[in-house]
């Protein structure tokens, strides 16, 4: 099989032409270090990705906290960290960096505020 990813691991961003097995990188192209190899190994077989998103917030000034998880979750745990997302209601006041959950769906990953909002 044949995948084009950009490598995210530095700001030169790399174009990799990646072929591989079910089960193995065979090679990859375009990479400028060895880091582009690694990375498409990881993203081929377990991409993770940071999740943003907001929770509900009561006694602010504004309805929804905006959130991202501390520390990359595997693509197939969003759902199951999103599904938690939605449920969540915090009370004002809440500071940047805070954490709004712990261990978000079993993930390893907290849940944080990305921005203060003071009580009304
Ligand atoms: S392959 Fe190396 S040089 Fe290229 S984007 Fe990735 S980390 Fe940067």
């Amino acid at each position: 099989m044949k995948k084009n990813l950009i490598c995210i691991s530095c700001p030169l961003g790399c174009s990799l032409d990646v072929i591989y097995e079910p089960n193995k990188i065979i090679s990859v192209d375009g990479a400028t270090c060895k880091r582009g190899k690694a990375y498409a190994e990881k993203e081929i077989f377990n991409p993770e990705r940071v999740v943003t998103s907001t929770v509900k917030i009561k006694g602010a000034s504004i309805d929804l906290l905006p959130v991202k998880t501390d520390t990359t979750v595997g693509k197939c745990l969003m759902k199951k960290v999103m599904e938690e997302v939605f449920r969540i209601e915090v009370k004002a006041p809440v500071k940047v960096g805070e954490v709004i959950c712990k261990n978000i769906a079993g993930t390893g990953a907290n849940l944080v505020a990305t921005r203060s909002l003071e009580a009304n």
